[in-house]
């Protein structure tokens, strides 16, 4: 009989998904639907939603290591994962107009100037280039049509039940408001809502009393300053982590995402909060010589974390936008030439009062940097705050994601416990993979 197979959210993980399901002939019906547009109507300002989700504007940078990403290796061991990964990747480059462009970064060594202060974090990324990234998703969606994936755009999924199998959706248009909710019939879902629909998963996990994983909280800053004060480091390692650990205090530091010679900040709406985030412009025509990266903590032991970094962040806002602090400098541009939304504040009192005795961390972090990189001095920003919510992450059958009372949904993603390209595309593969297999096809 043939199966029915709904996925939500056209993000990096669902596409991921469709793709393997096509590319092995699954004959059933697969419908992916989405609140954004196809990748042809899709708009610039549209950052989270639409074809290949917050993928499909982001920086085109596809981290290669287990240790990078969120979780997968968790799930399927270190060798599956990296199997996975290469099949991500491989899908970047098979849509890509100039595949022979992709290139792997790969640094070897940690230099010697860093070791008093920051260890570093050294791994393979694959770089599709942010310029690509539209052409991509517009082959990438044309062979899935072709394949016979129908789209359904612009509607929400506003509820599942998951004991009748029902995905209930409605337009996100303002005429047709009135409209009913129509609804469909899933044999298996999955749902990769990414982080725009962080606050659906949340609705889902109390209405059905899902069971979570312990998380940690991760919260910081999107730090930027001019990139000659980072050059000697960028020579060695161009996407830079550094680390500081304090694993008594259960407190550990990165920096996160680094973005150099065209870097933009980028506003992230969450649950109706500004928190920041970084890109990349590849064109030479956007460099601006900058260079951005997260200084992200992670605090193990906090009760409930998902409450704890909605509240830091609510503290961060001033008129429901986010916060600028700089000893010297202004907040800068978008790289659509607007300025970033943010509001200059005088100093790092709003980060002490959202994060407590946790802003030390940071501010000593910064501190460290200006030891480190001698010319750094006052020269630099930050956006406040930047936060990735990991909570809730339901507790998932970890050989095919699926929830555990629940056996025909599986979550896929930033949904679940992914955070970036490569680990959300792969684990939407893994998870049709198992559907392959249990569909016997
Ligand atoms: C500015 C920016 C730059 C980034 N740069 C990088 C990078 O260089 N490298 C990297 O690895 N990661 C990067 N990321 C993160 C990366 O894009 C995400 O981790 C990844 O896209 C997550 O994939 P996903 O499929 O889980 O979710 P997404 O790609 O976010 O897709 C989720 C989709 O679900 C849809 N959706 C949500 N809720 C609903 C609903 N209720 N009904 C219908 N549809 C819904 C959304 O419209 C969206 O299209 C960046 C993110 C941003 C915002």
């Amino acid at each position: 009989m043939s199966k029915n197979i709904i996925i939500i959210g056209a993000g990096v993980a669902g596409v991921n998904a469709a793709t393997k399901l096509v590319d092995n002939n699954f004959d059933g019906k697969i419908t992916i639907i989405d609140m954004g547009k196809d990748p042809y109507r899709r708009e610039y300002s549209e950052v989270m939603e639409g074809f290949l989700g917050a993928g499909g504007w982001s920086d085109g940078k596809l981290t290669y290591h287990t240790s990078i990403g969120g979780q997968l290796s968790k799930y399927c061991g270190r060798d599956k994962a990296m199997e996975l990964f290469d099949s991500v990747i491989d899908n970047f480059k098979r849509f890509h107009p100039k595949p022979e462009e992709v290139q792997c970064s790969d640094p070897q060594a940690e230099p010697d100037f860093i070791k008093p202060y920051f260890g570093l974090r050294l791994f393979p990324v694959w770089h599709v280039g942010t310029d690509y990234l539209h052409e991509i998703g517009k082959n990438w969606y044309d062979y899935l049509v072709s394949k016979g994936v129908e789209f359904i755009w612009e509607q929400k999924v506003s509820s599942i039940n998951f004991r009748t199998n029902e995905v209930v959706f409605k337009s996100v248009k303002p005429e047709f408001a009135n409209m009913d909710d129509d609804g469909l019939f899933y044999d298996k879902l999955i749902f990769g809502v990414g982080k725009s629909g962080i606050d659906f998963g949340k609705q889902l996990a109390e209405q059905y009393n899902l069971p979570t994983e312990a998380k940690s909280v991760q919260i910081g800053v999107r730090f930027e300053a001019p990139q000659h004060h980072f050059q000697k480091l960028i020579d060695v390692s161009y996407d830079f982590k550094l680390y500081k650990k304090f694993d008594e205090e259960g407190v550990s530091l990165r920096s996160f995402c680094t973005n150099n010679n065209a870097a933009y900040v980028a506003v992230e709406e969450t649950y109706g909060d500004h928190s920041y985030n970084g890109h990349a412009k590849k064109d030479e025509s956007f460099r601006n010589d900058m260079t951005n990266f997260g200084i992200l903590m992670e605090i193990k032991g906090i009760d409930d974390p998902f409450i704890w970094s909605r509240d830091a962040v609510k503290k961060l806002q001033i008129d429901n936008t986010g916060t600028y602090y700089s000893p010297t400098r202004k907040p800068s541009t978008t790289s659509e030439g607007n300025d970033v939304s943010a509001i200059q504040v005088d100093d790092l009192n709003p980060l002490h009062d959202s994060l407590g005795e946790y802003a030390q961390y940071i501010i000593d972090f910064i501190e460290d940097m200006k030891k480190v990189f001698p010319t750094l001095k006052d020269d630099w920003g930050v956006y406040m705050p930047e936060v990735k919510y990991l909570s809730p992450e339901p507790l998932v059958d970890y050989t095919n994601l699926a929830l555990n009372t629940y056996p025909d949904v599986h979550f896929v993603g930033d949904a679940l416990s992914a955070r970036g390209i490569t680990v959300s595309g792969a684990q939407g593969t893994y998870a049709a993979e198992y559907i392959l297999k249990d569909l016997d096809i």
